[in-house]
């Protein structure tokens, strides 16, 4: 056997083991999902409005802060094994809007900035939660911010506008999934004011609609099948878009409402659980540092939830964190002062003076950033890649970077 040809049969072997050995590392927590095209038993997707890296980087910054260092104190979700990259961009823009991406992820084709659940062409496009449930899922659709607005409704909802809000309401009852949950409705009785309430137009066709924890409990007691849970400060009355009133008192928090979910789907059937934190994007907009760390600390809330159900199912559960765009353009930095620590005690101390009302006018805020070397730079979403955060069955297929569009085929193990 000649020299070139013994490295061309040793190159072989070496090529044969190295395949198998990528093999056995694909395979590795892979379990019993994901090689035979089932998707997991169990999913959790969240999806933080808004949220790029540094939204994230910018909450672990503040935790340290808090505990006397300047590290990054982890949330639970930056601690998952498998860690992705989804573009964002839409059907007709760089930088694209919440139900575009809300589009992208749920139904995994682009459309244009304002549509939701249709393509450019006007075609209704199908969610991976209706595809679910034809295969025998339990559904729950939860956000911190209205039920219709442009996320969640991107997972039940087909409109060529998503501030068709009383008509994206209207779609909840066709959709027949078990457990919707938000702050209340935007348009409660139309943008006139005059049509049926969404309790009434809802409880007409079927659902159960909860303001608040003792309808909740009562509900439960009824034996509801379908339940819309709603915040008990916004029974009856439209929610204000870009503003969530938080009433200590009755306010139901994201882990507890996450837990009322889990609660009614149970576990004997298999179920997909989509949860929206909304807020980060809309404090974003308004480049309050402090309220997008807190919603930020919020989600972390819920995906501890689900984090500690993994625990109990781990072979069956995948948890995914992502986001649908970046807002704000926030950097850990800023020109006024380079390469020097974040102030988070300004802060922190003048939003605790605010009383959490979270009030400042945009040129306080502004001052108070700069001076904090928190750096924003739009008002508006950005175009960049937002990070995909995986734990569980199938997570390693969430590694590397992709479109926002292949997480849906992802999930599904397509
Ligand atoms: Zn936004």
């Amino acid at each position: 056997m000649s020299k070139v040809r013994k490295s061309t049969v040793a190159g072989i072997i070496c090529g044969v083991l190295l395949v198998a050995a990528c093999v056995v590392i694909a395979n590795m927590g892979n379990h019993n999902a994901g090689e035979n095209g089932k998707p997991a038993k169990y999913i959790f997707l969240f999806i933080g409005d808004g949220m790029g890296a540094t939204h994230v980087a910018a909450a672990e910054s503040y935790q340290s802060y808090l505990e006397g260092g300047h590290g990054f104190r982890q949330v639970s979700f930056s601690k998952f094994p498998v860690l992705g990259m989804a573009t964002t961009y839409s059907a007709n823009k760089n930088i694209t809007c919440s139900s575009a991406a809300g589009t992208a992820i749920s139904c995994g084709e682009k459309t244009n900035n304002g549509m939701l659940g249709i393509n450019p062409a006007g075609d209704t496009l199908t969610s991976i939660a209706k595809i679910l449930q034809e295969r025998g899922y339990k559904v729950g659709i939860m956000s911190s911010v209205p039920v219709n607005h442009a996320t969640p409704a991107a997972f039940y909802g087909h409109n060529s506008s998503r501030h068709d809000y009383y008509g994206i309401t209207e779609e909840i009852p066709a959709s027949g999934y078990e457990f919707f949950g938000g702050s209340g409705f935007i348009d409660y009785a139309g943008k006139d004011g005059k049509k049926t309430g969404s309790e009434e137009l809802l409880e007409s066709q079927g659902y159960t609609v909860c303001f608040g924890k003792k309808e909740y409990d009562e509900a439960i007691r009824n034996g509801a099948e379908h339940i819309v849970l709603c915040q008990e400060a916004y029974k009856g009355i439209s929610t204000p878009t870009y503003t969530v009133k938080a009433d200590p008192e009755s306010t139901i928090e994201s882990e507890d409402m996450m837990k009322r979910c889990l609660e009614f789907l149970g576990d004997e059937k298999p179920f997909f659980i989509m949860y929206e934190q909304g807020e980060i994007d809309w404090a974003a907009h308004s480049n309050k540092t402090m309220p997008m760390v807190e919603s930020v600390q919020k989600l972390d809330d819920a995906v501890e939830v689900a984090v500690e159900f993994y625990r109990q199912h781990p072979d069956e559960t995948l948890i995914l964190v992502t986001a649908d765009h970046e807002t704000g353009g926030i950097t850990l930095g800023s020109t006024t002062k380079p390469d020097d620590n974040l102030q988070w005690a300004l802060l922190d101390s003048a939003w605790k003076a605010d009383d959490y009302s979270n009030t400042l006018d945009y040129d306080s805020n502004r001052a108070l950033n700069e001076s904090a070397y928190i750096g924003w730079t739009t008002t508006g979403h950005t175009g960049g890649p937002v990070p995909v955060y995986a734990l569980g069955a199938g997570a390693e297929r969430f590694g590397g970077r992709y479109d926002n569009t292949e997480i849906m085929r992802k999930i599904l193990a397509e």
